[in-house]
């Protein structure tokens, strides 16, 4: 590799973006950031202090919080990935001056990623959300929206519910999902689209792994 790559993945819910994130980070040794996590840890703490998710002066202080307090065990929490949190996260993220205030913080992970916890130093970074190649890195190497259909993401995030012991009919997820979808797809502050040079990789009809394979030899042709 012969400089620090920078990988942007954009897509929607249950798309199979983060799954191709993780490995793609493994496979060449690149810092991940799940910035979905970062805007969930703004909508916990929402939750958290019983405040208003469309309050955009309530999502501006639970984003300066965030800014300021963030640690890498935050975006673990397994609490963020209720679908309460998932619904208060479309809400609140939709105000532009909250978006502000994580922008840079962002920007800051992409560029200048913690050390690598290895001897071997990160060789780039990668970033998935809604709008990593239009905003946070429109100058990254190379950008991917994984997609796929709102049935097929419906029954993975409601399989993925299930696994984590959380009971919800199948109709309620579809339902949820879309209601997100729209919500993030059609706001005027960094709409969940593709950029236009972004490589769009469909993976209702693909496996988890043709999906990687794919990704991984654009990655090859075009940085390594
Ligand atoms: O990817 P994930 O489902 O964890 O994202 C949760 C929500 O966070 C999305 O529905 C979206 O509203 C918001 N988000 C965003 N911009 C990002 C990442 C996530 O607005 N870069």
């Amino acid at each position: 590799m012969s400089h620090f790559i920078m990988i942007a993945i954009d897509g929607p819910s249950a798309s199979g973006k983060g799954t191709l994130a993780h490995r793609l980070a493994e496979q060449f040794h690149l810092f991940y950031l799940d910035t979905g996590a970062l805007y969930r840890c703004v909508a916990k703490y929402i939750l958290d202090h019983a405040l208003n998710p469309d309050d955009h002066t309530a999502a501006e202080r639970a984003a300066h919080y965030i800014h300021d307090h963030l640690n890498l065990e935050m975006l673990m929490d397994p609490a963020l990935r209720t679908q309460e949190v998932a619904d208060a996260t479309s809400r609140c993220s939709r105000f532009p001056s909250m978006r502000k205030i994580l922008l840079d913080l962002q920007r800051n992970f992409a560029h200048h990623p913690p050390h690598s916890a290895g001897s071997k130093p990160w060789m780039g970074s990668i970033l998935d959300g809604r709008d990593i190649g239009t905003v946070v890195c429109p100058e990254a190497d190379i950008k991917f929206f994984v997609t796929a259909s709102l049935e097929v993401r419906a029954r993975r995030r409601h399989q993925e519910l299930l696994t984590r012991g959380h009971a919800h009919d199948f109709e309620t997820v579809f339902e949820e999902m879309l209601e997100r979808d729209e919500r993030d797809k059609n706001r005027s502050a960094a709409p969940a689209l593709p950029a236009d040079d972004a490589v769009i990789l469909d993976s209702s009809l693909m496996s988890a792994d043709d999906v990687f394979e794919k990704a991984c030899d654009i990655v090859r042709e075009r940085v390594l």
